[in-house]
Order: structure tokens, then sequence, then C-alpha cells
């Protein structure tokens, strides 16, 4: 009988082993590999940075609630993976042998690639919950001493709605605090103009959000090449439409927080021709490798292509509904082969996402998402922001209890007023 493993328990990891859980016999073996032994709701992370929620609020122990559903569970690192020996490497050196690999690894924070970026660095982040919580330290400094703020995401970032998010969301914060007066914001982007959002803008995105910095007195600029950050001072060149340098910027800060561009993880990217140059695992329609026919790959670990070529690189987001289309296929296939049959369940490429503004938000749905689309939607509102911490909630309450009903489809959706896409 066959054992598959599964490299991650993000939001692809845990719904993909849940539903193969559900979908095959048990017989047949589930184990989960992640780095850590909690759960995290990423989405969540700008919320922790700005002291709106705490750890213990976003993340749960992962393995009894895995093992609740009969899957086992490591918390270890893969250090390699030997894809002609079927094999993972872990950093405790133990060896975990697999029929079937499905890796749902995330990204790889690329800080390094703009020198002065990064935790390390002089920026913060929102990427991760440990990253979070440095960050809300630095933003309680920032209380005591105001001064200005860069916001935004760097060359080569794919990942731009939580930098709107947490740019607003800071904006909210002083405004309660009626410290705003003292605290200059500017977002300072890789987009070619704001609401792009990678994806080429979505319905009036770029009018919408434009108006909505000008509301909130958050100045912008776009086609921005950060070269590099010093302490306090965050240098980057501003480019034209054809990617000439029309002005230099040496922008001062107390408090920056930047979205970095992404990569694949190490151990992804050392095996022999599953990657692109980035490290991102090249899969066919059905999640499946180009390489191995038995490693399947979901969510931002997969190489897709960019919406469009823009001055500064920029990628496309990988959100959570397309993650989730991606797991369910691959649990599709992977049953399906078992039991004899072919794999023919696809992903879908669409977006439909939450970005929380605050005390307001913004939703949006691209069906797909590479221009010209079926669906181009975009709604701001207060019940975006009250909607988002409903969506928190479930997703949580779906990590810890297994249930493998397509949320994004059945609940997000409804929510929005849609009642189903058409794929
Ligand atoms: P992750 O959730 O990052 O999971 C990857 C897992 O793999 C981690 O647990 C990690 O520890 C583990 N791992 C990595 N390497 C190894 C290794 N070598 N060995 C063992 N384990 C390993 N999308 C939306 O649709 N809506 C949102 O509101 C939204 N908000 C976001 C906010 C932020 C701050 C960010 C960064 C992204 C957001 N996204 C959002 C995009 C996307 O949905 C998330 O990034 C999502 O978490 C990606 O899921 P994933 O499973 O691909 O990776």
């Amino acid at each position: 009988m066959a054992h598959i493993v599964i490299l991650g328990a993000g939001t692809g990891g845990m719904p993909a082993a849940y539903e193969l859980r559900e979908k095959l016999t048990l017989s047949h073996r589930i184990t989960v590999v992640n780095a850590v032994d909690y759960f995290q709701f990423v989405p969540s992370n700008p919320w922790v940075a700005i002291g709106w929620r705490k750890r213990n609020d976003i993340t749960f122990p992962i393995r009894p609630y895995l093992a609740n559903k009969g899957i086992d569970f490591i918390a270890q690192s893969v250090s390699q993976i030997d894809a002609a020996r079927n094999t993972l490497t872990l950093a405790n050196g133990q060896h975990v042998h697999y029929d079937y690999l499905i890796i749902t690894t995330g990204p790889k924070l690329a800080f390094d690639d703009i020198p002065g970026c990064g935790p390390a660095g002089f920026t913060q982040s929102i990427c991760h919950v440990d990253h979070a919580e440095q960050t809300y330290a630095h933003y309680l400094t920032l209380l005591t001493q105001p001064g200005p703020v860069v916001i935004g995401a760097l060359p080569g970032a794919s990942c731009f709605g939580p930098a709107y998010e947490f740019a607003f969301i800071l904006n909210m914060d002083l405004k309660r605090r009626k410290l705003r007066k003292h605290v200059p914001i500017t977002f300072v982007t890789s987009e070619p103009y704001i609401g792009h959002l990678g994806l080429g803008g979505v319905g009036d995105s770029k009018t919408m959000m434009e108006s909505a910095f000008r509301q909130h007195d958050i100045k912008w600029i776009t086609n921005a090449q950060v070269t590099r950050v010093e302490a306090g001072v965050m240098h980057l060149s501003e480019l034209d439409p054809q990617g000439q340098a029309v002005r230099e910027h040496a922008l001062p800060f107390a408090f920056s927080m930047m979205l970095p561009p992404f990569k694949g993880v190490d151990a992804v990217t050392g095996v022999t021709g599953l990657c692109n140059p980035r490290g991102f695992v090249l899969v066919d329609e059905y999640q499946r490798s180009l390489a191995y026919r038995n490693i399947f790959a979901a969510g931002v670990c997969i190489a897709i292509p960019p919406v469009e070529v823009t001055p500064v690189p920029t990628g496309a987001p990988k959100t959570g509904y397309m993650i989730e289309t991606m797991v369910s296929a691959i649990a599709h296939n992977i049953a399906a082969e078992l039991a004899g049959l072919p794999a023919r369940a696809k992903g879908s490429w669409n977006a439909i996402c939450l970005a929380d503004l605050g005390n307001t938000g913004a939703a949006f749905v691209a069906l797909p998402q590479i221009p010209p689309r079926n669906v181009n939607w975009f709604k701001t509102g207060r019940w975006v922001h009250v909607a988002k911490v409903a969506f928190e909630k479930y997703f949580i309450y779906k990590m810890k209890h297994g249930t493998s009903e397509p949320i994004y489809e059945k609940y997000m959706l409804k929510m929005l007023g849609i009642e189903r896409l058409e794929h």
C-alpha cells in the first residue's frame, strides 16, 4: 500500500492531508513533515505585527489535530529530497521513504536579493509569525518615537495584497492613538501602478486604491527599484514605463516593512530538473512535476508565469483560493492513480481575495487570473473587514478539525454574493 508524504503543513499542506485522508482507505499511510510543530494562519500576520492579534490567536500545535484523523506528523525540516530514491533526509539525519510526495513548502523569503532588507537588515517583515512579532516590537518603538514610515514591496515581489493591508491597518491604528499626524507614510512598490497587485489590476483597483491612499494621506512611489537599505534610509530608483531611471530617492524612515521577492526553499531547489531557475516547482495542469511522476506540488512553491512584463520585475500572486483548488486536484489525482484510474483533476488559477484595510477592506475576484477575464470584480467596504475576520475564524477551525469542505468555493463566494465560479 502507498505512503504519501506531504512536505509543508501550511495553507496548502494541511488541507492536502485532510482531503487525502478522506479519499484514501486506511491501508494507505499519510505523513506530514513540517519544519515547525505549529500551524500559522499566514493572512493574519499583518494583524499580529500591529498588535491586533497575539501569536496564540493564529497558531496551534499540528500533531494532535492530525493524529485525530489518523495522519502521521514529523516536526523536522527536510534538508534533502532524493527524488531518484523516493527518500527525504530530515535535519536530524532521519530518512523518510515515500511512494508519492506532495510539495507544499511555500516561499523562501529572498530578502538577500537587496542589501539591507529584511529582519536581519533594516526593514521589517510580516511573512512569518516570528517576523510579525518582531515587527510589533519595532512598531511599539515607533509609537514612542514617531517618524516617517515606508511600507511596500521589493523588486521581484509577487505578493502585494499584504503590503497594502499593512499600510492601511498601521494608518488606522495610528489614527486611533491620535499619533498619525506625526507619522508620514509612503508606499513604495515595484508595481507599475497602485492597485496592480501583480495581476495587471482587477476591475477598478487602480482608481479605488489610489483614492483610498489619498483619503488617508498615504503618498506612493510606483515602479520603485529599491537598490539598498541602510539604517533609517531606503535607496531606490523610480523607473519610467520604458524601464529608465527618472528619479533617485533616499527615503528616510523610522520604521519600514517591505514584502520580499519569493524563491523556492533550498531542499526543493536542490532537486535536479524539478524547478525553474528561481526554485519554483514546474508542474503540469494536474499539479504533477514535469520531471518526476510521483511528485505533485501546490501553493506558493509552484512556478506560474507573471501576468505581464513590468518595468521593475513583479510576479503573479498565488492566493488561497487557487491553492485550495490545486490541493484538491492533487488529492483527486493521487486517489485516482491508486485506484488504477487516470489522474485528470485540474486546479484553477483564479484569484479571490479579501484584503483588510483597517476598519474597511477590498475584495476582488479575478477569473481567470490572466486578463482578459470573465470576471473582473473589485469592491471596497466595511463588510470586507468583517468578512475577513469571520473567514480567519472559519479557516483556523477547518485546519484544526479537518473538514475537506472547499471553503473558498463554498463560503467566500457566497459572502461575495457570487453563486459559483465556472472554471
Ligand atoms: P505556507 O503556508 O507558507 O506553508 C509552507 C510550509 O512549509 C510552512 O509551514 C513551512 O514551515 C514548511 N516548510 C518550508 N520548507 C520546509 C522544509 N525544508 N522542511 C519542512 N517544512 C518546510 N492569500 C490569500 O488568498 N488571502 C490572504 O489574505 C493572504 N494573505 C497573505 C498574507 C501574507 C503576509 C502572506 C505572506 C501571504 C498571504 N497570502 C494570502 C498568500 C498565500 O495564501 C499564503 O502565502 C499561503 O500561506 C501560502 O500557502 P503555502 O501552503 O504555499 O505555503
